[in-house]
């Protein structure tokens, strides 16, 4: 065995139904958190009570189409870590409106985008039929 792994942490029983442990500066203390698989842990978090801390995915993003452009959305998956509603929520920035949608209400959404998506293929489709 290994002498590197001195402070490893105590695995908790929940740890093998897809959490996993991550450490988090509490009011200066370091804890162990339990995470749901898709967040991405918790470096740089310092919260003052553990009532503050929230799980993050990775944050993804949608381009404008020019070459460069900044991000027009931005989207991830959050929970509060602690309290009474931990359900995990979509979370979308559309350019700083901020919404935070329960998944029924994300999928639908969702699917408008899908549609939008849609239709710009349909006005390529258009615009591309002069072209050789
Ligand atoms: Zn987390």
């Amino acid at each position: 065995m290994s002498t590197n792994n001195t402070h490893k942490p105590i695995v908790l029983a929940s740890e093998t139904h897809g959490m996993h442990l991550s450490p988090v500066l509490v009011g200066g203390v370091r804890v162990y958190v339990e995470c749901p698989e898709w967040c991405e842990g918790h470096e740089g978090d310092s919260p003052t009570f553990l009532q503050d801390l929230s799980h993050y995915s990775e944050q993804i993003a949608l381009r404008g189409p020019r070459e460069g452009a900044e991000w027009l959305m931005l989207a991830d998956l959050r929970a509060d870590a602690f309290g009474t509603d931990t359900d995990p929520r979509v979370v979308v920035n559309a350019g700083g409106d901020v919404v935070d949608m329960r998944p029924a209400q994300a999928l639908k959404w969702a699917d408008q985008v899908t549609a939008f998506a849609d239709k710009i293929r349909g006005l390529a489709r258009i615009a591309g039929e002069g072209q050789a």
